[in-house]
């Protein structure tokens, strides 16, 4: 459902689209009005709320969790399976919600057998953990045990379950072997799969009408696209290389593993469910740098996906990922010369899969006067109804207002200063570092006046004030001259800095030349200049890092920061 330029036809699409959306409004929840991200990813749950996350899975099974993270807004959904079955005898614990009701104490009828009439592990993986057995769902009792598992989970307070590996084998050989009978011998193991997901639907469900299913399906995705409230895709373009080995498997490499054919294959072959209304997020195992995030961003956006980043290093970016709120397209996929681009009410997606730097005009959203590019923070202005952006070779592009990009940079320096002040010691009077509580004051005046200003570069005033609050915090004896170098504009290395911090420490051997300078530049906008500090800070918790790493002291104004951002 592509429409170029040239060929367009979308009146028949719209009005289908709207028909179907019309049937998926039924209820008065819908998914995607939620932000989801896949585990808490490193991040506290107040980093969580000032990236706009309402859902979390993969959580703890504890009420005290669930309580907690209800105080930010946010609902858990822990992680249950039904290709799994549970032998708290083998490692587990009988205790746990869900795994509990799973035990094959007393059914051991309940495991699945293989062609060789062997009990198999989890995808046939000797290093699986060892409690874990794949599961026969055409054995009696396991679709009502799975159901009353499920809802001891709603019980503890959670707003859903992720169902994981949705993945079952068509085939049991247990009657067979004469090792157990089917439940409904005229059926396959797919189907009474289908039988039990539903059971568990239904009790999920039962709980009210927000409550979440999310299941991550394996192939096809149209026999298990109409079950769950969301389906994830996982490793939807960015997978971790992984082997079988000891815990279940090894590896943390990350690698694109579709390419721009195969990730528009997969937007054809996804369009009339997403389009229709059904929500599908892409679960992404981002590589370090900032440019993979964002090409994957755009192209799931492109999809008309929700998007949730799995990083270690730039957790940073998958907030601002988050605060974009790209929720539903509000056109199709369109295609200008090469370049392929999405409307959103609020902003514009696009990807470049071309060999070659692109700069292309194409129709901005309604209304909107300006976009900035969520990476670069470019203000890029909307003229005759039309929006200039420029894509190097094959990456992505995400676009948002100037005001929403500006406002989300100041909620990030927000909770940097709240966590940094939650995590510094206090002094022998009991007071915290005055410079950090200044800095959270003039930031949320900084906020008060941007969300009062018409447009954010009247808010430059104020948000200057923070930007220079936030800089007082970063400057500690050894750093006033870099601090001063950094923010006259001059550009340093990463040697250059590292140095400056720390001459005796400097990590020679581990910087890179191919790293990007630190520069200070695009004072023009008030987002250009919080980004510009936030782009220093990180580099400068790096280098911090390092010298920690390289057993000697640190700079003596760096100590406190380097809880700010980079955490295990
Ligand atoms: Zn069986």
């Amino acid at each position: 459902m592509i429409v170029t330029d040239h060929t367009r036809r979308p009146m028949l699409f719209v009005l289908l689209a709207l028909i179907l959306l019309t049937a998926a409004c039924a209820h008065a929840w819908d998914f995607r009005d939620e932000v989801y991200t896949c585990g808490q990813q490193g991040m506290t749950l107040a980093e969580l709320q000032s990236a706009g996350v309402t859902l979390v899975s993969h959580v703890p099974y504890t009420r005290e969790w669930m309580e907690e993270a209800g105080r930010y807004g946010i609902r858990g959904m822990p992680y249950i399976s039904l290709y799994k079955v549970y032998e708290s005898a083998a490692g587990g614990n009988p205790e746990t919600p869900f795994w509990g009701e799973m035990d094959i104490a007393q059914h051991p009828e309940w495991v699945y057998i293989g062609v060789d009439g062997q009990r198999k592990r989890p995808f046939n993986n000797e290093f699986y953990p060892t409690m874990y057995w794949q599961s026969c769902t055409n054995t009696a009792g396991i679709a009502d045990a799975y159901a009353r598992g499920a809802a001891e989970i709603l019980e503890l307070g959670a707003g859903g379950v992720f169902i994981d590996n949705v993945l079952p084998a068509a085939k049991c050989y247990g009657p067979e072997f004469g090792i157990h009978e089917h439940l409904h011998p005229e059926l396959d193991n797919i189907e009474t799969f289908k039988i039990a997901l539903q059971g568990v639907e239904d009790r999920v469900h039962s709980f009210g009408p927000d409550t979440v299913v999310m299941l991550n399906i394996g192939n096809p995705f149209e026999r298990w696209a109409p079950y769950g409230d969301c389906i994830m895709l996982e490793s939807f373009i960015y997978n971790v290389d992984v082997r079988p080995g000891p815990g279940g498997w090894v590896g943390d490499r990350r690698v694109q593993t579709k390419q721009w054919p195969q990730i528009l294959e997969w937007i054809e072959r996804t369009a009339a469910h997403v389009d229709g209304g059904g929500s599908v997020v892409a679960l992404e195992y981002l590589p370090g740098d900032p440019h993979s995030a964002v090409f994957s961003y755009a192209a799931d956006k492109l999809a008309n996906f929700l998007w949730t980043g799995d990083s270690h290093t730039r957790r940073d970016v998958c907030r601002t990922l988050y605060r974009c709120r790209l929720q539903r397209a509000s056109g199709p996929l369109r295609e200008t010369e090469g370049i392929y681009w999405r409307q959103y009410p609020n902003g514009l997606a696009a990807v470049n899969p071309t060999d070659r730097a692109a700069s292309v005009a194409v129709d901005a959203p309604e209304a909107l006067e300006a976009l900035a590019d969520v990476l670069t923070d470019q203000v890029r202005p909307v003229r005759d109804g039309q929006v200039r952006l420029t894509l190097d070779a094959g990456a992505g592009g995400v676009y948002v207002t100037p005001q929403a990009l500006a406002e989300g940079h100041l909620r990030e320096a927000l909770v940097a200063a709240e966590t940094a002040l939650e995590r510094s010691t206090t002094d022998a009077s009991g007071r915290k570092p005055a410079e950090l509580l200044d800095a959270r004051r003039e930031i949320e005046s900084a906020r008060a006046a941007m969300l009062r200003a018409p447009r954010a570069v009247d808010a430059r005033t104020p948000v200057e004030a923070a930007l220079h609050a936030v800089d007082r915090c970063m400057t500690g004896e050894t750093e006033a001259d870099l601090s001063a170098r950094l923010a006259s504009g001059e550009a340093l290395s990463r040697e250059q800095v590292a140095a400056e911090l720390d001459a005796g420490s400097a990590p020679q051997a581990a910087a890179r030349a191919d790293r990007p300078t630190i520069s200070a530049k695009r004072r023009s906008s008030a987002a250009g200049l919080l980004q510009r500090l936030y782009h220093r800070h990180r580099d400068m918790v790096r280098v911090a890092r390092r010298a920690r790493a390289s057993g000697r002291g640190l700079p003596a104004g760096l100590a406190y920061r380097l809880d700010l951002r980079d955490r295990g």
